[in-house]
């Protein structure tokens, strides 16, 4: 059962099999927390190129602090959710605070607690960044973890609290933040949702699902939602696009792109086809009508999202 499975074979394939990631070989705190929030939502593949670019540009939480919200989304752009590289920048302006001001003098706290009063982080980075900056003694808990859960303990929708539960009960107290790394990584490569690998599955012996690994746990049912937009895309007489910035809220806060919304008024204007954009839980459809402006903006210049490049490539300048 759950609480046999041994530490010292996930630990010893771990080391042997661990992936070799830039962010493992780094023990500052800051560019762990920035590898864990770009991981949150963005695939490992596509994290280590954002993940680079943003530890060159901002290798400390002061240089971050320092630049302008709209230099992080430039950075940012194509990596989507852009609301965490905004709650990013206010964290690092909270951090980098005196401490009389409620802040850290610019380096992270040192703690669990502490690092989840912080912008944009939540009880799954907080644990991760402690236990592997700090070896602070702190499970984790995310999707891959809760899998392994669910299969080792053959549960079919195990609840946030007893994965909670189970994640605490198993630690590795010693080298939290191995631990943590080595059941993610289990969940990654080997525990994989559509083919479990449990005949290279180093803690397959304590598997109490491991003969019909598919069922646990079972899928959840997402229902996606269908969002649809008309958006408005004027060129200038040099072939440069109207960009404007988009507000601090929904899905695309804060980033550049052509008028955007479910009420725009594209009196006039030409249509030219519906560019069809997927997020996780939602699918957009926008439809994009052309038109002139009397200037443009270079895109370069700006940060954009993947559907406003999809959208430009559609007007085709
Ligand atoms: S034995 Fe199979 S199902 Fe069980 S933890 Fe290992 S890979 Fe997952």
């Amino acid at each position: 059962m759950s609480e046999h499975l041994s530490h010292s074979a996930l630990l010893a394939w771990y080391a042997e099999s661990k992936r070799d990631l830039p962010w493992r070989h780094t023990d500052d705190p800051w560019k762990i927390l920035l590898s864990e929030i770009l991981l949150q939502q963005t695939q490992v593949s596509r994290g280590i190129h954002y993940w680079q670019k943003l530890v060159e540009r901002f290798p400390t939480p002061q240089s971050m602090a320092d630049a302008e919200v709209d230099e992080v989304l430039h950075l940012w752009q194509g990596a989507g959710y852009y609301s965490r590289a905004r709650r990013l920048h206010a964290l690092s302006i909270q951090v980098c605070l005196s401490i009389t001001e409620g802040g850290y003098d610019g380096s992270l706290p040192l703690t669990a607690p502490e690092l989840l009063t912080l912008p944009g982080v939540g009880p799954y980075t907080a644990a991760a960044v402690a236990s592997i900056a700090y070896g602070e003694p702190v499970a984790c808990v995310d999707g891959n973890i809760r899998r392994v859960m669910a299969r080792q303990s053959k549960r079919l929708d195990p609840s946030l609290k007893e994965v909670e539960a189970w994640a605490n009960k198993v630690l590795y107290r010693d080298d939290a933040g191995d631990w943590n790394q080595a059941l993610m990584e289990l969940g990654a490569t080997v525990c994989t949702p559509k083919r479990p690998l449990c005949g290279q599955c180093p803690v397959s012996s304590s598997c109490a699902g491991k003969s019909s690994p598919l069922l646990f746990p079972q899928p959840k049912k997402t229902k996606r939602k269908r969002l649809d937009l008309k958006c408005t895309l004027r060129f200038d007489a040099n072939g440069l696009p109207e960009l404007v910035q988009r507000g601090d809220d929904g899905i695309l806060a804060g980033m550049w792109g052509p008028p955007m919304g479910d009420a725009i008024d594209v009196t006039g204007l030409e249509y030219v086809g519906i560019v069809e954009h997927t997020l996780s839980h939602r699918d957009i459809f926008v439809e994009v009508w052309h038109g002139s402006c009397p200037r443009g903006t270079e895109p370069s210049t700006v940060a954009l999202s993947s559907l406003d490049r999809k959208i430009l490539a559609l007007g085709g300048e």
